[in-house]
């Protein structure tokens, strides 16, 4: 009899990692790929308590794109169109997220005012190679962040770019709070976002979401080396 709850698993080098071989720390842990829900994938595949056995860092969507979620300290938010977060329930699925043990390998300050493209130059001089995944977290103050979300969705689908025009866009104005996301290379384009994907969370964990832009004051910019991926694509 076939398993119900088949699983496909893929488990892909990119890196040298730092730690232990197959511990699972140095490894992202990613439902679905950015390409499927780009053309309209936005079935849960996996629970959010189930991302969380397998990281304390990351960001994603939800079941129906009902919002940016942001994991954070071993806790899943969900932004939804209000830019309100909230803590989600551990049974809410994901048809895209990706998750690490957040341990940083490497920390620099940053003095501001500083713009998402001059964060990203920062980031690109922190890389230790532009071929490996690295797993991002900036905290800081911020005189603004600029920041989006997308409204639920009923099938039949729409393609993500038909949703994009309709997501709401928020002007966060002097907000402490942390950036949450990943750097990935070119040769995960499509699996992943080539280059910087960042979410927003504020201090209190009530405002959030998708970042388009920001102006920070001063920040702590954390990278994490991340050598391998582990990419499950349904179940
Ligand atoms: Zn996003």
């Amino acid at each position: 009899m076939r398993a119900l709850h088949a699983a496909l698993c893929l488990l892909v080098l990119v890196g040298a990692g730092c730690g232990t071989p197959g511990s699972g720390h140095d490894t992202l842990y990613q439902v679905s790929t950015l390409d499927a829900l780009v053309a309209g994938q936005y079935d849960g595949v996996v629970t959010a308590g189930e991302l969380l056995d397998h990281g304390d860092f990351g960001l994603g969507t939800f079941h129906g794109l009902d919002g940016e979620m942001v994991v954070l300290d071993a806790e899943a938010y969900q932004v939804r169109m209000d830019g309100h977060a909230m803590a989600t329930s551990a049974r809410v699925k994901a048809p895209f997220a990706a998750v690490t043990w957040f341990e940083p390998d490497i920390t620099r300050q940053v003095e501001g005012p500083a713009t998402l493209e001059d964060l990203h130059a920062q980031l690109d001089s922190m890389l230790p190679s532009r071929d490996g995944v690295y797993a991002v977290r900036i905290q800081g103050e911020f005189d603004v962040v600029k920041a989006r979300s997308v409204p639920e969705q009923k099938k039949p689908y729409p393609p993500l770019k038909e949703v994009l025009e309709h997501q709401a866009v928020f002007n966060f104005r002097h907000k402490r709070g942390t950036l949450v996301g990943f750097y990935c290379p070119e040769s995960l384009r499509g699996v992943n976002a080539a280059g910087y994907h960042l979410h927003f969370l504020d201090e209190l964990c009530v405002r959030g979401g998708h970042v388009l832009d920001c102006r920070m004051q001063r920040g702590t910019i954390s990278l994490d080396t991340t050598g391998e991926v582990h990419l499950v694509l349904e179940r």
